[in-house]
């Protein structure tokens, strides 16, 4: 009974967001058939109209691009990582971008090793996916903040930044598929990157004030805590 109700929850969930991308990708899409109708009819083409149909595409790239993320069955693999080599590689990536923007990353990471039981390019994608937000919501500049230690068999990671904030009232709002106050978002990396620490038995939670940024906190079970092999393969096959 419970397996109905929880398969049947999936269903739901699933549903609507399927409901959603169709939605999401319809939107660009007839903006692309106005447009080559358009062109069709004047047997010209017109330079501004070809920028915009290249960003709708872009924007059906974006979706589609990001829920690949959360459905490559194959392609998960877990496997025993130091968060601490997935964050500086992490920022690495990115420190490049950040530059523009005259941020800086301080990074603070215990000595200790910081191991879990991960999937490592899903797990990087959750940390991109936040400091892109961090990045995206401090255009002024400043520092970002990447700490990592471990408490209680947890690892715990904190991304912190000194953006903007988030208002109060949109706070709960944030992880539904499509939310997004910016020009280009997509809404989903939240979303995506809630799924993800979900599927590795953690947790997220973000805190906010308007004006003095926002803190996001991932608490991961430690490799040692985590149970034995064989049931790892159990979790797999399920
Ligand atoms: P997107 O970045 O495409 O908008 P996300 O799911 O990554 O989608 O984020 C959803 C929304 O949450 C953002 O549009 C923004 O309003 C808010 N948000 C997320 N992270 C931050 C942050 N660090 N500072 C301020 N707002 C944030
Ligand atoms: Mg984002």
């Amino acid at each position: 009974m419970e397996e109905l109700l929880r398969r049947s929850e999936k269903l739901t969930t699933v549903g609507q967001l399927a409901a959603g991308v169709a939605h999401e990708i319809r939107n660009p899409l007839t903006t692309l058939r106005g447009f080559l109708q358009l062109q069709q009819e004047k047997k010209v083409l017109i330079p501004l109209h070809i920028e915009l149909m290249l960003s709708e595409l872009e924007r059906i790239n974006l979706i589609v691009s990001e829920f690949l993320i959360l459905s490559k069955p194959q392609a998960v693999h877990f496997q025993q990582k130091d968060v601490r080599f997935i964050l500086s590689d992490v920022i690495s990536l990115l420190d490049s971008q950040a530059h523009l923007f005259d941020i800086e990353f301080v990074a603070r990471f215990s000595d200790e090793p910081a191991t879990v039981h991960c999937e490592e390019n899903q797990l990087k994608q959750v940390f991109i996916n936040i400091v892109k937000n961090a990045i995206e919501a401090m255009p002024q500049g400043g520092t970002i903040t990447l700490e990592q230690y471990t408490a209680d068999q947890s690892v715990v990671i904190v991304i912190t930044d000194e953006g903007e904030g988030i208002p109060e009232d949109i706070l709960p709002k944030l992880g539904e598929p499509f939310f997004t106050n910016k020009e280009t978002g997509t809404g989903l990396g939240l979303m995506v990157s809630q799924r993800i620490i979900q599927a590795h038995k953690g947790s997220m939670e973000i805190a906010s004030e308007v004006g003095s940024g926002a803190k996001v906190t991932i608490t991961m079970p430690a490799a040692e805590a985590v149970i034995p092999r064989k049931s790892m393969n159990e979790e797999r096959s399920e």
